[in-house]
């Protein structure tokens, strides 16, 4: 994968309405993300607090086995029946720079490394872009984990869950969603 294909994975600013607020007291959104990105997600997507349910671990990781991953899921799936759950990950997120990740135990290592190997090529970029870029793979692998689960595999086939690719960045302040697949010329 060349440098300028990693950089069109974030093509996508999000607008301020990019997911209309309902004006409820109920979820509607399940928002997977980092322990460190420092921001409030209400406030990035307009809604009301009681829109959005939160799970946050570090690197936005969906692992097997992971218990309070599971519930949280199961419960907003299908007790809540959200429309949509957002997987967002961030630029400068220091768990997935591969010096950061000594401290790192068990399946959160072997994820993140089992995906490095994958993708060694991004080793080439600069170390900056590298990091970058590896922030947006981690978020399409996680991606791909949750569209794995049997209950968000049935939602989405009845149509009432879309799920969301996110990347926010907080040099310019803004997210935008990945486009795997969709790289305009
Ligand atoms: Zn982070």
């Amino acid at each position: 994968m060349s440098e300028t294909q990693l950089r069109r994975l974030a093509t996508e600013p999000l607008g301020p309405n990019y997911i209309p607020s309902l004006q409820q007291t109920t979820p509607q959104i399940l928002w997977i993300g980092c322990s460190d990105d420092n921001f409030k997600e209400c406030t990035m997507l307009n809604i009301l607090d009681d829109e959005l349910l939160v799970l946050t671990n570090i690197g936005n990781m969906i692992i097997d086995g992971d218990l309070s991953c599971d519930i949280t899921i199961e419960h907003a799936v299908v007790d809540l029946q959200v429309k949509h759950i957002l997987v967002c990950g961030h630029y400068g997120c220091r768990i997935v720079k591969a010096t950061a990740r000594d401290g790192l135990k068990g399946p959160w290592l072997s994820k993140l490394n089992a995906l490095h190997l994958a993708h060694e090529d991004i080793n080439q970029l600069p170390v900056s872009e590298r990091d970058r870029a590896f922030v947006e793979l981690n978020i399409l692998d996680q991606m791909h984990s949750l569209r794995r689960l049997p209950q968000v595999a049935n939602a989405i086939a009845l149509g009432r869950l879309r799920i969301h690719e996110i990347v926010y960045d907080p040099e310019t302040e803004k997210a935008y969603r990945l486009s795997e697949g969709q790289q305009n010329p």
